[in-house]
């Protein structure tokens, strides 16, 4: 059966050179990079180039780049490693659960923490970041780019309202590391965290960008690795895969592939929105208040011109390749498993815990209501997307959701 993976915010699979520039680290250059023989010297020099690679790849020195094993360790070192109890630190409520959780810890030790919420769009008005500041703020942490709805958050704003207030600023790059340029200097920022899965590198590495200077105490302590910074023998292949993936990302932004990718997914998009009852959600609704937002009005955009300009249909900055969607009278995961069934893997707006299916917390918190965010869907198109993934969920995803809705309690109106 033909299948389809438009799930890629989720993880993406390795792309051929990643896997043949890891290859050898796990046979015959398998030495510690701390030992000082021949074996040890090659893990070391090859950790080096990958940290040069990384270092261009943020647009920092070689030294600012701390390799580790991921996202979701570099937002906890960040939050763990910088905030003491009596701070107050500002984060938003659409963050990844790898924020929000470490804050809510912080909150338990003594730490103020304000939630900011989005407009309705999606977006986080630097102006509610502005308004949540206290002289204690010691760190603000806004993602790059949501998971769920690909839009991109206007963090260069953000940096310039921290500088001004004394405070650090971490910024979880996730899921924009690698579809949007990363430039740390430019944005203003003191830490920023990526993960090589989500680029179309190995699970369990990532790097985190610490500005010289950061008093930033290490979440793991041990050995002197990565200038006592993160302690552990460092994982020579996937610091090696992601330093790949890396130089990879780095030729996509400049070679036409994120422009096709936004192609694509605008005909996906498109394709999908003429079906009757559905819609994008954030994205198309610029200037529309969200819930706790003091603002009426959002200001533009405020990145230079040409950071985060693959926005090819929408007014609000979004990622090339994603697209979240409501579908009136439907439940998502029904639709999750039916598109499954039927060979396309995406993924509902919402996580489950303990057996009960949440609505996602990104879209409740843009207002928009529990029924309407069961119904979403995410779809989110690997680097190596085709016309062909695209013509075929087009395909399938109209005959699954009519389907469903003949057979729909949602659709009948019983289910309360
Ligand atoms: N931050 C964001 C925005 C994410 O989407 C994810 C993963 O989904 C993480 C952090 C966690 O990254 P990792 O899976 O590398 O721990």
């Amino acid at each position: 059966m033909t299948r389809v993976y438009m799930d890629a915010n989720a993880t993406t699979p390795l792309l051929p050179e990643v896997v043949e520039a890891m290859r050898p680290y796990w046979i015959e250059r398998f030495g510690n990079a701390s030992s000082i023989h021949l074996d040890g010297q090659q893990a070391h020099s090859a950790v080096d180039r990958a940290r040069a690679t990384l270092a261009e790849f943020f647009n920092c020195h070689d030294a600012e780049v701390v390799f580790n094993s991921g996202g979701t360790e570099g937002d906890n070192t960040a939050i763990f490693g910088l905030l003491r109890p009596g701070d107050h630190f500002v984060t938003s409520s659409i963050e990844h659960s790898a924020i929000l959780a470490a804050a809510e810890r912080m909150a338990q030790f003594g730490v103020a923490v304000t939630f900011v919420a989005p407009t309705a769009s999606g977006l986080i008005d630097p102006a509610t970041i502005e308004c949540a500041l206290r002289p204690e703020t010691r760190l603000i942490s806004v993602m790059l780019a949501n998971n769920e709805t690909g839009i991109l958050q206007p963090v260069q704003e953000i940096g310039k309202i921290a500088k001004a207030a004394g405070a650090f600023f971490h910024i979880d790059a996730v899921q924009g590391a690698g579809k949007v340029p990363l430039d740390v200097r430019r944005i203003g920022c003191d830490l920023l965290s990526i993960s090589a899965h989500k680029m179309h590198g190995p699970k369990g590495v990532g790097a985190l960008f610490v500005r010289r200077g950061t008093p930033l105490d290490p979440l793991l302590v041990g050995g002197s690795h990565e200038r006592r910074r993160r302690a552990g023998t460092e994982n020579v292949p996937g610091i090696v895969g992601l330093a790949k993936a890396a130089e990879l990302a780095m030729h996509s932004l400049e070679d036409g592939t994120l422009v096709h990718l936004a192609a694509l997914r605008d005909r996906l998009e498109a394709g999908i929105l003429e079906l009757p009852g559905t819609g994008v959600n954030g994205a198309q609704m610029l200037g529309a208040p969200g819930p706790g937002s003091p603002r009426t009005g959002l200001r533009p955009w405020g990145g230079d011109p040409d950071f985060g300009t693959w926005e090819s249909t929408n007014p609000v900055p979004r990622v090339a390749n994603t697209t979240n969607i409501w579908f009136d009278s439907l439940e998502g995961e029904a639709l999750v498993i039916a598109l499954d069934l039927k060979g396309v893997a995406v993924s509902g707006g919402s996580a489950c815990h303990s057996g009960a299916t949440e609505p996602s917390h990104v879209l409740m918190a843009m207002g928009l209501g529990k029924p309407r965010a069961r119904s979403s869907l995410r779809y989110s198109l690997l680097k190596t997307a085709t016309e062909a993934d695209v013509d075929y969920a087009l395909k399938v995803v109209p005959e699954a959701v009519a389907h469903l809705r003949a057979i729909s309690p949602v659709a009948a109106g019983t289910a309360g």
